[in-house]
C-alpha cells in the first residue's frame, strides 16, 4: 500500500487497473444476465420456422451460451493484456518527465542553477517542463545578482576602507602630519561610504518596490526651475552652459516633487559631470502622445496611454556606445570606474532614478549617437488632469 502512495506511476497504473477490472467484470455480468435470455428468444423464433424439437434446441442455446462466454473469455483477455501494455506506456511518458523534474529541482536546491530538463511535446507537461526552466533560469540570474551584489559592495568598500587605513597608519607612525588636510581626506572617504550606504538602502528598497511616494499634483516647469537654479552654481564653476528650454505652461503632474527632483539632479549632475568645460546642456520638454523609443523600447510599453510629458536632459559630453547604453541603468556599471569614483559616483545613480520614474508609471530612457557625440537621458511620464477641487 505504501509503494501505491508515494509513486505516481502506480497510482496511475492501479487506476487503469481498476478501470479494465471493472470494464470485464460488467461484460461478463452483462452476458450471464442477458445471453440466455437472448439465444432463448432467437432460438424459439428459429424453432417455430424450421420446426425443430425442444430438445436439440436446449442443446444449441447451451451451446451458443457456451461460446458466447468463451468469446468474451478471449476479448476480455486480450482487453486486458492490450490495456495493461498501453497503460504501461502511458504511465512511463507521463511518470518519466516527472521524475526528472524532481531529479532536476533537488540539483537546483543543492546550488546546481545550470539545471534544465528536456522539453519535447506540446501537451501540458511540457509547457510545465518549459515553466520550470523558465523558473530555473530565473534562478539562476537572481543568484548571479546577488552574488556580483556582494562582490561589488565588496569593492565598493574596499577603496575607501583602505584609504582611510593608509592615512591612519601614517598618522600612527608620524609619516602623515596631523593637520586639517589629512583629516579632510579622511572625512571625504567616510562622506563616500555614507553615500554608498545610503544609495544601497534606496537601491534595495526601490528594486523591492518599496518606495513610499508622497504624490501631489506638481507643476513640472517649477520643478524643472528649481533643479536647474541648484545646480546653476556647479555649472557655472565648470563653464558648462545650462539651458532650459522648458514652455512655462506645461500640464501638472501627479508625482512625488522630492522623488522627482532627486531624479532631475542625478540626470543635470551626470550631465555636467560627464561634459568638458566649454560644452552645454539643454533640458527640453514637451507633451507627446506617443512615447519616446530610445534605448529600442517598444514605444507603447508604458502602461499609460496619451498624453504624457517628455522632459529630456541633453549634453555635448563624452557620449556612450551602443554597449554602455545597455548597461547604463545596471547598478555599479560605470564606463570609467575611476573618473566616476573621482566624483563621487557609485554606479547606482542611474538604477534608483529609473526606479523612481517606473514607480511614477514612467519610464527612463538613454540615447547616444557614440563616443565624444553627447548624450540624452528622457523621462516620459503620463500627464493627467487634476480632479476637479
Ligand atoms: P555615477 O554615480 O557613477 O555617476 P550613475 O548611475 O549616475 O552613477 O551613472 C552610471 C554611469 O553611467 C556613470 O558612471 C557613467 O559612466 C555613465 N553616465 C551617466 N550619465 C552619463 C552622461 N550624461 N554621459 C555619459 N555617461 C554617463
Amino acid at each position: 500500500m505504501n509503494i501505491i502512495r508515494r509513486h505516481l506511476g502506480w497510482k496511475l497504473f492501479l487506476s487503469y487497473l481498476i478501470v479494465i477490472v471493472v470494464g470485464v467484470v460488467s461484460l461478463a455480468l452483462t452476458a450471464e444476465l442477458q445471453t440466455p435470455a437472448a439465444i432463448d428468444r432467437h432460438m424459439a423464433q428459429m424453432a417455430t420456422m424450421m420446426g425443430g424439437s425442444t430438445g436439440m434446441m436446449t442443446d444449441l442455446t447451451e451451446s451458443f451460451s457456451r461460446a458466447v462466454n468463451e468469446v468474451l473469455l478471449v476479448g476480455a483477455s486480450l482487453a486486458f493484456v492490450t490495456a495493461v501494455l498501453v497503460s504501461t506506456f502511458v504511465t512511463r511518458r507521463i511518470v518519466k518527465p516527472v521524475q526528472a523534474m524532481k531529479a532536476a529541482s533537488q540539483r537546483i536546491a543543492a546550488g546546481r542553477y545550470d539545471e534544465r530538463v528536456q522539453v519535447t511535446g506540446e501537451d501540458e507537461l511540457s509547457e510545465l517542463g518549459r515553466s520550470f526552466n523558465r523558473m530555473a533560469h530565473e534562478l539562476a540570474r537572481t543568484e548571479e545578482r546577488r552574488r556580483q551584489l556582494i562582490g561589488d559592495v565588496a569593492h565598493e568598500l574596499r577603496t575607501p576602507l583602505s584609504s582611510i587605513k593608509s592615512v591612519m597608519e601614517g598618522l600612527q607612525d608620524g609619516v602623515l602630519p596631523a593637520e586639517p588636510q589629512t583629516f579632510a581626506s579622511v572625512e571625504q572617504e567616510v562622506n563616500r561610504l555614507q553615500r554608498l550606504v545610503q544609495d544601497l538602502e534606496e537601491l534595495s528598497r526601490a528594486e523591492a518596490g518599496q518606495i513610499r511616494l508622497e504624490k501631489e499634483w506638481v507643476d513640472p516647469a517649477a520643478l524643472l526651475e528649481t533643479a536647474v537654479s541648484r545646480l546653476r552654481p556647479q555649472f557655472a564653476d565648470k563653464q558648462v552652459s545650462l539651458e532650459s528650454r522648458c514652455p512655462p505652461t506645461l500640464p501638472t503632474i501627479h508625482v512625488d516633487p522630492a522623488r522627482m527632483m532627486q531624479v532631475l539632479l542625478n540626470l543635470l549632475g551626470n550631465a555636467l559631470q560627464y561634459t568638458p568645460s566649454g560644452g552645454r546642456v539643454t533640458v527640453q520638454c514637451s507633451v507627446n502622445s506617443e512615447h519616446s523609443s530610445a534605448n529600442g523600447l517598444p514605444a507603447n510599453s508604458l502602461p499609460h496611454t496619451a498624453p504624457f510629458l517628455q522632459i529630456s536632459i541633453k549634453d555635448s559630453g563624452i557620449g556612450l556606445t551602443a554597449d554602455q547604453l545597455a548597461h547604463i541603468f545596471e547598478r555599479f556599471y560605470r564606463v570609467d570606474k575611476s573618473r566616476s569614483r573621482a566624483g563621487g559616483g557609485s554606479g547606482i545613480g542611474l538604477t534608483i532614478s529609473k526606479h523612481l520614474v517606473e514607480a511614477h508609471h514612467g519610464r527612463l530612457t538613454a540615447s547616444s549617437p557614440g563616443v565624444k557625440q553627447g548624450s540624452t537621458f528622457t523621462i516620459d511620464l503620463p500627464v493627467s488632469a487634476p480632479p476637479a477641487s
